[in-house]
């Protein structure tokens, strides 16, 4: 079953960040810190965007797309495309899905948005 539940979106923190470092109150290095490990996700697994880096402003940031969950076993913590989620959220039950955005060019990074994910029986969170 796809659908997004539990949804969290990061943006308004991202751009908080941002601001902080174009007013500089925080330094980009203090920012674009994406550890060796992520900057290869977003080489191998990464999906393009078309969105400016917001710190460079030279290249269009990178999404890698973590999954993290108990039912997952080996997959758990690991860097998937967008067209697996389809086919896990078949699969499990529930598990969580983390966007990270990645500039490969200055290593910017910040969560975007979480959101679960699965066949699970859907949230009961609202209804009478
Ligand atoms: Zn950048």
């Amino acid at each position: 079953m796809w659908s997004q539940r539990r949804v969290v979106d990061y943006g308004l923190a991202k751009r908080a960040v941002v601001r902080s470092v174009r007013d500089g109150r925080t330094l980009p290095r203090d920012v674009c810190d994406a550890q060796p490990y992520l900057l290869r996700a977003a080489r191998h697994f990464g999906e393009p965007t078309e969105r400016l880096c917001p710190v460079c402003e030279r290249e269009n940031v990178t999404n890698v797309t973590y999954v993290y969950g108990d039912s997952l076993g080996r997959h758990a913590g690991q860097a998937k495309a967008t067209s697996d989620l389809a086919v896990m959220a078949h699969d499990y039950d529930e598990f969580r899905v983390y966007v990270v955005e990645v500039c490969q060019s200055c290593s910017w990074n910040h969560l975007t948005v979480t959101y679960v994910l699965g066949n699970g029986p859907p949230d009961l969170v609202g209804q009478p």
